[in-house]
């Protein structure tokens, strides 16, 4: 059986030879006789794996000394509630990015703690550009400057960043972490539901500054307090030991391949591929997105009806190559190209479009 192209937005490809280390492992981990997962997450075992994977989202990340990491329960949704709650309530004020369907999601729930600026609403562009960073300030006492480096389903993605001053940058990279590298000194925290570049999904990667951590509601419950989890090394309740132990395998993978430098430019390679392809289509391909904002890794793109694009998501299934209907907010097609996509799975992709849009002109 060969494995599909996988082109979903989330949960996402994983590589082939990490699910096959699982399977490997899955009944006997390493010789103890036990499954990882029938293993209790206080025994040397996973003990092992916790900190391994830590210590490996530190090194191949580059995260500084002042950061904690955190792996919470819950995705990336879960800390929408947990930024306010710990920095927002007793009527504290913070700033707001909207650039698509994530940030006004996180957005909405801000609103219900505190009180959110809004620094920049795409909607007049339909969240299809960006706003050039050195323009964006900013207020005066804010508690922190929210921004969603990549938008999954409109395909957009930041490719610098403002200067908020003393005001901290709490970024949403849940769907491009670990796809480049991160200038921490940018940021006072940052977090990332696991599924789409890290592993499989039941958990958030949280890298958090320790001056933020100081700054926590001293009210929270246990769970939702940031200070909780970093003073237990995210071992205060039961974490998602599965998942867990997956993405430090993906970890150990990229590491092996050269870290983030080189992630970055493969990915660079594969969304130009698509890119490229897009733009010499003569318009049978169209990109709603504003050239200079394209994402590497959620490549959407629209034809001339409806009735095409379903023939051609219909189409490319039948060779194996799966996920490319667009999200159904939106519409159109979309290639998720996440870190572990092979070149090649692109390449077949491109290839396929170009013979699509033969049989169709
Ligand atoms: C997928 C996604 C989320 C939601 O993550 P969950 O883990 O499902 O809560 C949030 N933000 C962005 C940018 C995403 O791509």
């Amino acid at each position: 059986m060969s494995h599909a192209k996988n082109f979903y937005a989330g949960p996402s490809v994983l590589p082939v030879s990490v699910l096959e280390e699982i399977q490997k492992d899955m009944v006997d981990y390493k010789g103890s006789g036990l499954s990882l997962i029938e293993t209790s997450h206080r025994s040397a075992e996973y003990g092992q794996v916790h900190k391994n994977a830590m210590n490996l989202v530190r090194e191949i990340f580059g995260v500084p000394d002042n950061f904690k990491i955190l792996f919470i329960g819950g995705g990336a949704t879960l800390q929408f509630s947990m930024i306010p709650l710990n920095f927002l309530s007793g009527g504290k004020t913070c700033d707001f990015t909207l650039t698509g369907t994530w940030s006004k999601k996180a957005y909405a729930d801000a609103k219900k703690v505190g009180n959110v600026n809004v620094v920049y609403d795409g909607k007049d562009n339909s969240y299809t550009r960006l706003p050039d960073p050195s323009t964006l300030k900013a207020s005066p006492g804010s508690s922190y400057f929210h921004i969603t480096s990549n938008e999954t389903i409109g395909g957009i993605q930041w490719k610098d960043w403002p200067d908020t001053g003393d005001v901290p940058i709490i970024c949403d990279m849940s769907s491009d972490i670990m796809s480049r590298p991160i200038p921490f000194e940018k940021f006072g925290m940052i977090y990332a539901g696991a599924q789409k570049n890290l592993g499989p999904s039941g958990f958030a990667v949280v890298i958090i500054r320790d001056d933020m951590l100081e700054k926590c509601n001293p009210n929270m419950t246990a769970f939702l307090d940031y200070k909780v989890h970093a003073e237990k090394e995210s071992l205060y309740n039961t974490p998602p030991v599965f998942s867990i132990y997956a993405m430090s395998l993906v970890l150990e993978k990229v590491k092996a391949e050269g870290g983030l430098k080189e992630v970055e430019k493969r990915n660079k390679e594969k969304s130009k591929l698509i890119y490229d392809v897009m733009d010499k289509s003569n318009g049978f391909y169209k990109s709603p997105v504003d050239v200079s904002v394209r994402s590497d890794m959620n490549v959407v793109f629209t034809m001339a009806n409806e009735e095409l694009e379903k023939e051609f998501v219909a189409q490319a299934k039948a060779k194996q190559m799966v996920g490319l209907k667009g999200h159904v907010s939106v519409g159109g097609c979309r290639a998720s190209i996440y870190n572990s996509l092979p070149l090649s799975d692109v390449v077949a992709l491109v290839e396929f479009m170009q013979e699509f849009q033969k049989a169709k002109s």
